[in-house]
């Protein structure tokens, strides 16, 4: 088995995909081996891609502040994202492409092994539960894989781009708090 550490080494050295041409560098993730929640997005931004880290351009500012509106402590938590490589203008990653970047993910699952992942956004939610639903009919309820408790919302993104989303968002981060065992004296998400 693998440790984190080894897996983010290997990938950083990847180019099984065409996505590896139009990236500045790899984004494995980010976070403690040991975490107990693991959150997954689709791919590297913009920012994302010129730093070698997930989630830290607007979408990830704004995922900082739901998980402090949850009480999450993100030092304890796991981040990373379904293709490690940023697709050319930020477009949704192809089927192939996320064929071939998924055993990287499956590696991080394995050697963090989490007791709850939840997936932003719907790329992440098809690719974790290997489903073709969508995110309305998968989100507000725990999934498994495997041992562990899968929670799928919107990506912080969509949040972005509909603000309305922040409501049902957050009424799935009540969820995970409940599971993780985190409280908040927030009332929403700004
Ligand atoms: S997206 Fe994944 S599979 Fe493709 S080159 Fe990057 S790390 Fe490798």
């Amino acid at each position: 088995m693998l440790t984190i550490a080894e897996i983010t080494k290997n990938a950083k050295e990847c180019h099984l995909c065409r996505l590896r041409e139009g990236a500045k560098q790899v984004v494995p993730g980010e976070g403690n081996p040991e975490a107990r929640l693991m959150l997954i997005g689709e791919g590297p931004g913009q920012e994302e891609d010129e730093k070698g880290l997930p989630f830290v351009g607007s979408a990830g500012q704004l995922l900082d502040k739901i998980l402090l509106a949850s009480g999450i402590n993100k030092d304890e938590i796991y981040i990373a994202n379904v293709v490690k490589c940023r697709p050319p203008r930020n477009r949704t990653p192809e089927a192939d492409e996320i064929a071939t970047c998924k055993p990287w993910l499956d590696l991080q699952i394995a050697a963090i092994r989490p007791d709850l992942i939840v997936c932003l956004g719907l790329t992440a939610a098809r690719a974790v539960l290997e489903v073709n639903d969508s995110l309305q009919n998968l989100r507000g309820k725990w999934h498994t894989f495997g041992e562990i408790k899968v929670l799928c919302t919107y990506h912080p993104a969509a949040l972005l781009r509909n603000p309305k989303l922040k409501v049902p968002t957050w009424s799935d981060f009540k969820m995970v708090m409940k599971e993780y065992g985190s409280t908040s004296p927030f009332e929403r998400i700004e």
